[in-house]
């Protein structure tokens, strides 16, 4: 199996619970593409989570299509679909990382995966031959740095921590520091989600990112929030409050295999106007993906 088709049956296997009841219903149980079938597939993609908006302006895209096209089977509607959802989905912008030696600063509220995700970007990077180091900036929690080393150790990466309580904005200037003295081109700093106290994240994301613009200036930083895809819309909202603290510039969507809403990819992309670099399927070190918009938009539809 080549590793396309291997990420493919994995991401399959994830979003099986998303591709079932209505879409499901809407694609095998249709003879034909007619006011029946959209509406089936409308509340489908409803319930998938892909929020109402998004659901309307892809439905009137394809009814359209249809016509023009005299598309009569809901095989080939699906493809239009998939086809349509892809370049929706698909990142206007480079990511950083693919380009070079680059900064991640993970952000998100506690238990949305954040200290998992960063463990398998690490892997992920490291069995590419990149050298990743990571910087374990949420200080407020032991436990977090705890974690965070037990993954350093898994995926055999460097990892800077300080005690509990420490700033971690001093975290992150020590880590590029060793960062630096290592030779690594792939610095991950985990954070705090303290998002019932916006302004003093605020000003904690802010500190980092000097730290990082000072220390290292030609080094590109995204700054990419974990949403956990199985509170669905709700991940669109929490989004929508964490932009007011920081400027994100990608999205990581975990558990995509644990819920029925994996349409949510969808709408954080579509109604953040954010890209989505990597999706988690799974609790395993090798279970998230690079996010690649044609092989998520065929994963997702039945
Ligand atoms: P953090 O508090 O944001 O750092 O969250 P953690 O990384 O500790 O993750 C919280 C829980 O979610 C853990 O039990 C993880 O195993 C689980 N988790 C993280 N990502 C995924 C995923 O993609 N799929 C599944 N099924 N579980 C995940």
């Amino acid at each position: 199996m080549s590793d396309k088709q291997g990420l493919f049956s994995k991401l399959k296997q994830g979003l099986s619970r998303t591709r079932g009841g209505l879409l499901k219903e809407a694609f095998g149980g249709s003879e034909r593409v007619d006011n029946a079938f959209f509406d089936t597939l409308e509340e489908g993609m409803i319930l998938a989570d892909m929020g109402l908006e998004t659901t309307q302006t892809l439905l009137h895209e394809l009814r359209g299509r249809c016509k023009e096209e005299k598309i009569t089977s809901p095989a080939a509607a699906r493809e239009h679909l998939a086809d349509m959802i892809a370049a929706l989905l698909s990142p206007k912008a480079p990511f950083a990382p693919a380009e070079g030696a680059a900064a991640l600063l993970i952000v998100g509220v506690n238990g949305v995966g954040k200290t998992t995700s960063i463990g398998k970007i690490a892997h992920l990077y490291q069995s590419q031959g990149r050298k990743p180091m990571l910087a374990a900036a949420d200080t407020f929690r032991a436990a977090a740095a705890e974690q965070l080393q037990e993954w350093a150790k898994r995926a055999g990466v460097p990892l800077v921590r300080h005690n509990e309580g420490a700033d971690p904005a001093a975290v992150v200037f020590d880590a590029v520091a060793s960062y630096k003295a290592k030779g690594c081109d792939l610095l991950i700093c985990d954070t705090a989600g303290r998002l019932h106290n916006k302004t003093n994240l605020m000003h904690e994301l802010a500190k980092i990112r000097r730290v990082l613009s000072r220390e290292l200036p030609e080094t590109p930083v995204e700054t990419l929030l974990v949403l956990d895809a199985v509170t669905g819309q709700n991940a669109v909202s929490q989004a929508r409050a964490f932009l007011e603290c920081c400027e994100a510039t990608g999205v990581i969507l975990t558990k995509l295999d644990g819920t029925a809403k994996g349409g949510v990819v969808v709408a954080v992309s579509a109604q953040l106007g954010l890209p989505v670099r990597f999706v988690g399927v799974g609790e395993g070190i090798d279970d998230l993906q690079p996010f690649d918009a044609k092989l998520f938009a065929q994963a997702l539809l039945p």
